[in-house]
């Protein structure tokens, strides 16, 4: 047989005798057995290793350890993205005839993953307000398998009763799974918590650069991870080495991005409320916060990354804003390295009526800033040159 490109694949892998310092991509497919033997002990357990892509790779575990040791968390599962992430706690735990109750203001996808496509599937699904533990107690029922909340809700960063829900799911044996995106582990940690499952969009603040959509879930029991992870396995939830290895990376400065990002969003919560033209300003780590004592009592006294504020004025106001401050970037993500605004009423909240969106006070001035890690005192002046923009188009 004659040499081709192809070929080139039988020849070794150059060895080092000194190992890598960063972690290399793995991004085969396939792995090669020594023998059926062998292939039937990785199968059985017997023997660590991988064998084909969709079941495990190289880069997810070794990202998975680092989730897992941020969340306290064992054999947690990455996946292709939070969704994915989201669809393998309720598709693995779940079945028909079960009930679930989610947080009523929960990310856009899962509450349609809830709200359209579990009914589909035989699963009911009702809704609640997870601030309000009557609320959320009025809304089991005795199939109800499942309680699906997040910490902080997107937009109004409303806190949930955490303690409260804990102390319900025990109660009356429903598993408590809580979506830690916009809180992040060095926010809240839901197992330490006595949550069962914790979840997140890995794209966002822990891999921090918007380069690489991933998710994450884990559970208390090693069962639940079992059936979430063999269903992700089933259903190709399962991550691409590239991505991971990018949030890898990324995950190694949260720390620090973390806390730069959490001092920005402060700073700027109190900037925001001395402007004029500014009507009001969300941020749990202030005083003027609905959910301020159980911000500090839960977030360990950080009040996040994320701020939430409303201008004067309608649509025009809200394009003076954006239009303004092109260095705050305009787009529909959070928990990059640089800040961004998003703007509910035209993306994340555009499905609902104008009243229901006025019921949560989303109105057209309404704005979601995710702090990056910039300059503090650059990001004032360009909220400050937003926001007098939008005034003078108010008028
Ligand atoms: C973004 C987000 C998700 C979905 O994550 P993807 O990685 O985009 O699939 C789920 N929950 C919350 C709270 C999010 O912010």
């Amino acid at each position: 047989m004659s040499e081709t490109a192809g070929s080139g694949r039988r020849f070794a892998w150059p060895e080092s005798a000194a190992r890598p310092l960063g972690h290399p991509i793995q991004p085969s497919v396939a792995h090669v057995a020594e023998s059926p033997d062998a292939l039937d002990a990785h199968y059985a357990g017997r023997t660590a290793g991988y064998a084909y892509a969709r079941e495990g790779h190289a880069n997810a575990d070794a990202l998975a350890a680092r989730l897992d040791a941020v969340e306290g968390a064992e054999g947690g599962i990455v996946t292709g993205s939070g969704m994915a992430a989201v669809a393998a706690a309720v598709l693995g735990l779940c079945r028909a005839g079960d009930h679930v109750v989610g947080g009523a203001q929960l990310y856009g996808r899962s509450l349609r993953l809830l709200g359209e496509d579990l009914p589909r599937m035989g699963i009911a699904t009702g809704f609640a307000d997870p601030t309000d533990i009557d609320a959320v107690e009025a809304a089991l029922r005795p199939e109800t398998r499942m309680i699906l909340v997040e910490v902080v809700s997107n937009p109004t960063l409303r806190v949930a009763d955490m303690e409260g829900l804990t102390r319900l799911a025990r109660a009356r044996g429903v598993l408590l799974a809580v979506d830690n995106t916009f809180t992040t582990p060095r926010g809240f940690r839901p197992l330490a918590f006595g949550a069962d499952i914790v979840i997140h969009s890995v794209t966002k603040l822990l891999a921090g650069h918007s380069d690489a959509t991933l998710g994450y879930v884990a559970g208390r029991d090693p069962a639940l991870a079992a059936a979430m992870g063999g269903l992700a396995v089933t259903l190709g939830l399962t991550p691409s080495p590239f991505d991971c290895w990018l949030a890898e990376r990324g995950m190694l400065s949260f720390d620090l991005r973390f806390e730069r990002a959490g001092a920005n969003a402060a700073a700027l919560a109190d900037h925001l409320a001395g402007l004029d033209g500014v009507r009001r300003v969300y941020y749990p780590g202030r005083a003027d916060h609905p959910d301020h004592a159980r911000a500090v009592r839960l977030l360990d006294g950080g009040g996040g990354a994320m701020v939430s504020f409303e201008v004067e004025g309608g649509r025009a106001a809200a394009n003076a804003l954006v239009r303004a401050a092109p260095e705050l970037s305009f787009a529909p993500t959070l928990g990059d390295i640089s800040t961004t605004l998003s703007h509910p009423a035209s993306s994340s909240h555009r499905g609902l009526s104008a009243q229901a969106r006025a019921a949560l006070g989303v109105g057209e001035g309404f704005f979601r800033v995710s702090a990056g890690v910039e300059d503090i005192a650059g990001l004032k002046e360009a909220f400050s040159r937003a926001v007098a923009a939008a005034r003078g188009a108010a008028g």
